[in-house]
């Protein structure tokens, strides 16, 4: 029967299937976009209750009136510490939304890296005695001592890393470095976060920057966590112009590292190239 249709016929056909497929289009478009917006929505209703829990289990916690049970402080403060994983998650899932939809600015200043060394000491020193873990921070000689780029997310992304290096290391150490970068635009400083904890196969070692991921279901269960971090990082080393890299050996330990330029001096660039071309 196909044989025997006209041209025009054909046209007709093809036309339809188009305009399937551009409504289609627009259907995954639209779904998307009121996707990100119920996130977004729901993060911030989600988040309202969750911080007068957290606030309210805190005050319990300290026991200011004095008459709780050892049992009941206790109580108190394990829902204040599942309440903060909530709220880790449920920012965790607004700032991957944001992303998506292209709602994060960045907000370039001038970083002095002694004052990202104390921020990072400041988080992570505790969380080392804890677990008994050697962390130290290493700034080489030929290290930039200023660089601009968006301090939050600079932060933000140090403290991922940082974090899963804490989380996957049971013995050892966990080491910050901060090295001059590559010959690249893209790399004017290097952050390394080195550890000496599970390591990655090889073969895990790109998927794990995919959202939702998690190395296996029995790390998960024993180590926590959402499978959200690293697909973040990826994104804002991005959207800071940099990358990140990742070196790691089973059983072994792993370093991640952190390319950033410096904000101006790459948009120079691109300037530059936009005018020749
Ligand atoms: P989460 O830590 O919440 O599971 P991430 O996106 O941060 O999510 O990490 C994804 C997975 O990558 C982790 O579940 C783990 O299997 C692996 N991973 C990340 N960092 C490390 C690390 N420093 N050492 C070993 N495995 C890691």
């Amino acid at each position: 029967h196909e044989q025997y249709k006209t041209s025009d016929e054909k046209t007709k056909e093809l036309e339809k299937i188009k305009k399937d497929l551009e409504e289609k289009n627009r259907g995954i478009e639209l779904s998307s976009k009121y996707k990100s917006e119920f996130l977004a929505n729901m993060s911030h209703e989600l988040r309202t209750p969750l911080n007068s829990m957290l606030i309210l289990s805190q005050i319990l916690s300290e026991n200011g009136e004095g008459n709780l049970t050892e049992k009941q402080i206790e109580y108190a403060l394990t829902i204040h510490s599942s309440g903060s994983d909530l709220l880790d998650l449920i920012n965790d899932i607004l700032d991957l939304s944001k992303i998506e939809s292209g709602k994060i600015d960045i907000y370039p200043e001038q970083v002095l890296l002694n004052d990202v060394k104390s921020f990072v000491e400041r988080q992570f020193n505790p969380v080392a005695r804890q677990k008994g873990l050697n962390f130290k921070i290493t700034l080489a000689e030929d290290a930039p001592k200023i660089i601009f780029t968006d301090d939050q997310r600079l932060k933000q992304i140090l403290k991922n890393l940082l974090s899963n290096a804490f989380k996957f290391t049971q013995k050892g150490s966990v080491e910050l470095r901060l090295s001059k970068g590559r010959e690249d635009v893209r790399s004017k400083i290097v952050f390394s976060v080195v550890d000496t904890g599970i390591g990655i196969p090889r073969s895990k070692q790109q998927d794990i920057f995919e959202a939702f991921f998690q190395g296996d279901g029995t790390t998960s269960r024993k180590y926590g966590g959402t499978g959200l971090g690293l697909s973040i990082t990826r994104e804002l080393s991005q959207l800071l112009g940099g990358y990140v890299t990742i070196e790691s050996v089973e059983g072994r330990g792993s370093t991640f590292s952190l390319h950033i330029p410096d904000y101006y001096e790459l948009s120079e660039i691109q300037q530059s190239v936009m005018e020749e071309v």
